[in-house]
């Protein structure tokens, strides 16, 4: 039986991601009744209303560079370290406990501004009703809005072949949870997050294979960044194999068997667990009744205009749901508040054109605007500037001189059209660059600007002096 309730809000979300956590507070903030319903649950399966997004990764990353830079690096600095152990569950239980404080303070975000968050898992009826069906009850009912904002996420992709038991083959979340470092880890797919795991447990310790169909290593990047992080990647001893689409994973005693094609055939790899990170897909099963008659294409992504509107009056989709940008939590966010804003009639319009990405490797990568190879095929005339690492004095001081700083820019107006950094805090790094290229900035205006010394951020202005044939401590590399 369903029962309709008298709760009437004016923005229901659905999902509480970075994007629909971020609409829920801004609407509440601008004085709309508001409610979030979501029905995750978190590794252990307990419910939960939020989702902390990549803190998880972030948390385990630091911890794996610790133990990593204490075995390999600090002797460098004098300092010894004897009996260096590694304890796991410490280490899984000092990420869990990050994980809750961050979501305990965005329930206080919730509470104080008195948003109703309701565990359940919803369904849009039309554009003014919601189902929700409570998961321990499963009774139905149906809460009644004046806007809905879809905001469910995305899943990961399952190849067929390869059954995950989280076990011994874990999808790319689980693997956050893997409660014994693999002697040897296979992972499916090098993209951004198969790359961010095999930074985290190939530094706890496992000789990790990648397994890549594409030919093309991280086809989106600048090819000359991509392929210094190639190279970076292969010298840590990650075992990159491109090219290589797994067909199969089975499991046997505690052995997974993998085949996997490549131009010379096929091949079989052992390993003791795997890591499927093989992209992911908009979560739209079940997200409206088939009368709701909300649009999406072929794909599963909701249809949505410039505006975040949906096909149906008065529903939005935001963050992974839609098409508007890539699957990034940032933009979610931003999404999320535009919403919200435009909701209560203000427009702040988002510029996609400028939207960092960050892959959380060390070296980090991050980078915005335009790649060379994508100016080149437009024709745009060009200039291109790089600045290496191993020039700059605190990268120097630190002993993180690997990576590069590209800076892109129109040949004659001298705008910035893009820049790309991979080295250590590439992702701080960016920031300057995305402030840049917001103001319409010219190499020149970046040239002219004052950095402190000693700094990484020195490398950027460096990179700029350069375009200006104006660099004073290192030999010039200028391309066009
Ligand atoms: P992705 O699409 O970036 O990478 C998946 C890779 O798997 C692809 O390169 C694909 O070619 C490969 N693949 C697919 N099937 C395969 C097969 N059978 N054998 C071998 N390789 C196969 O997706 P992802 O890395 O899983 O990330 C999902 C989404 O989340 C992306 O949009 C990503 O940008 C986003 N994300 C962002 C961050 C960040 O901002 N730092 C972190 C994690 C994820």
């Amino acid at each position: 039986m369903t029962t309709i309730t008298n709760d009437y809000y004016d923005v229901i979300v659905i999902g509480t991601g970075p994007a629909g956590f971020a609409c829920a507070v801004r609407s509440a903030q601008l004085g709309l009744k508001t409610a979030c319903i979501n029905n995750r649950h978190d590794a252990n399966n307990k419910d939960t209303h939020l989702n902390t997004g990549d803190i998880g990764t972030m948390a385990l990353l630091d911890s794996a560079k610790k133990y990593h830079s204490l075995i390999h690096e600090y002797a460098e600095h004098g300092i010894y370290a004897k009996d260096i152990k590694l304890d796991l569950t410490i280490m899984l239980q000092r990420k869990d406990k990050i994980l809750a404080e961050i979501g305990n303070k965005m329930i206080d975000l919730f509470n104080s501004h008195n948003i109703g968050h309701i565990h359940a898992s919803a369904r849009l009826l039309n554009p003014q009703q919601v189902e929700i069906i409570a998961d321990d009850t499963q009774i139905k009912s149906v809460l009644n809005a004046k806007t809905i904002v879809l905001a469910t996420g995305s899943e990961a992709i399952t190849l067929a072949n390869i059954a995950i038991d989280n076990e011994f083959i874990f999808d790319a979340k689980a693997a956050l949870n893997i409660n014994e470092v693999p002697c040897k880890l296979a992972i499916i797919g090098a993209g951004v997050m198969g790359l961010e795991l095999a930074n985290i447990w190939s530094r706890l310790g496992s000789k990790t294979v990648l397994l890549e169909a594409q030919d093309n290593f991280l086809s989106v990047l600048d090819q000359q960044i991509s392929g210094a992080a190639f190279s970076m990647y292969q010298d840590q001893g990650l075992d990159l194999r491109l090219g290589a689409r797994v067909i199969s994973a089975k499991k046997s005693n505690k052995t997974i068997t993998i085949e996997y094609q490549d131009q010379e055939g096929t091949h079989t790899l052992k390993v003791d667990k795997v890591i499927v990170a093989c992209g992911s897909r908009p979560n739209t099963a079940n997200l409206a009744a088939p009368e709701a008659n909300l649009l999406l294409d072929q794909d599963g992504y909701v249809y949505v205009d410039n505006n975040c509107r949906t096909n149906l009056p008065g529903v939005y989709a935001v963050g992974d749901l839609t098409l508007l940008g890539p699957m990034l939590a940032h933009k979610g966010i931003e999404e999320g508040i535009f919403v919200a804003d435009f909701i209560a009639g203000i427009n702040n319009p988002i510029n996609y054109d400028i939207l960092p990405s960050v892959i959380y490797t060390e070296p980090e990568i991050a980078w915005i605007g335009q790649t060379e190879q994508a100016l080149r095929a437009m024709g745009e005339p060009i200039k291109i500037a790089i600045y290496p690492l191993n020039s700059n004095i605190r990268a120097l001081a630190i002993d993180k001189r690997e990576g590069i700083v590209k800076i892109i820019a129109h040949a004659y107006t001298d705008q910035i059209l893009g820049i790309h950094i991979i080295g250590t805090q590439a992702s701080e790094l960016i920031a300057e660059a995305v402030l840049a290229m917001e103001f319409s900035a010219s190499s020149e205006d970046l040239a002219r600007t004052i950095h402190a010394r000693p700094t990484l951020s020195e490398a950027v202005h460096d990179a700029a002096l350069t375009l200006k044939d104006r660099v004073w401590h290192h030999p010039q590399s200028l391309t066009n």
